[in-house]
């Protein structure tokens, strides 16, 4: 399958039409942005390391019985993924306080939740991605009742697999963020990535950082820690 016309081109991921009418191409960049893109570079190897992080997690998404808008990967950097209608809702689950969320409440980095955390942020750049409620997104008109319901059913089954998963290879799920996609039919599924640009994953016996804040936060060491979560991921599916 190969790439026609890029269609869309974003932070991290550019989109591309393809010879299949309801499928789009994913391709994954090497550039990395913080802070609503004040802040820019490029990541040596992430765009193949997160093509290749997102897959594992997808297809481990598929064997749980999660819709998602994966359908293949085609190279590298590639990805041949359903065509849908993407939601313009940042959906945030955090089992451990940190980020934003520890700034705003003052509440110290890394203290566990009781109980698994769901926000939702408006997808909008020039609002900065807001922080709002269920009845806002309605407000806005981009999701209905029963689709707000169905994005939450699903978003807390994701925290479990997630969950599961990292912690069969010592890493704490400290939170992430995901976002939903509308096929034609308007069945909701999962779709954009799951890699360590969306989440945050902290060794369990170190509690070092293996995701984005090591780029945000200037920690140094950003590609080894991406691979280092590929390298964990891959000894599960030998397993
Ligand atoms: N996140 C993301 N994209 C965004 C904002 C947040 O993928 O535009 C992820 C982030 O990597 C973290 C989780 O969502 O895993 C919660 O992020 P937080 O709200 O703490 O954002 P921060 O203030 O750290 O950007």
């Amino acid at each position: 399958m190969k790439k026609l016309n890029m269609i869309y081109e974003g932070k991290a991921k550019q989109l591309y039409t393809c010879e299949r009418e309801d499928a789009l191409i994913i391709h994954y960049k090497d550039d990395a942005t913080a802070f609503n893109g004040a802040k820019k570079a490029q990541i040596e190897h992430k765009g193949m390391l997160n093509n290749a992080i997102s897959t594992i997690i997808f297809k481990e998404m598929a064997r749980a019985g999660i819709p998602t808008h994966y359908l293949e990967t085609l190279n590298d950097r590639d990805q041949l993924c359903k065509k849908v209608h993407i939601i313009p809702l940042e959906v945030i689950v955090r089992n451990v306080i940190a980020g934003g969320m520890s700034k705003r409440l003052n509440i110290p980095e890394g203290t566990p939740s009781p109980k698994p955390i769901y926000e939702l942020c408006y997808k909008n750049d020039e609002l900065g991605d807001p922080l709002i409620n269920e009845d806002h997104a309605l407000a806005l008109g981009v999701v209905s009742e029963s689709e707000l319901i169905t994005i939450k059913t699903l978003t807390l089954q994701i925290n479990e697999v997630l969950k599961k998963l990292f912690d069969q290879v010592g890493i704490l799920l400290v939170d992430f963020k995901i976002e939903f996609g509308k096929t034609p039919d308007g069945k909701i599924v999962l779709a954009d990535e799951i890699s360590p640009d969306t989440c945050r994953f902290w060794d369990k016996e170190t509690m070092m950082k293996l995701d984005k804040d090591r780029f945000r936060r200037d920690l140094g060491k950003v590609e080894d820690a991406y691979q280092e979560i590929l390298r964990r991921l891959e000894l599960i599916k030998t397993v």
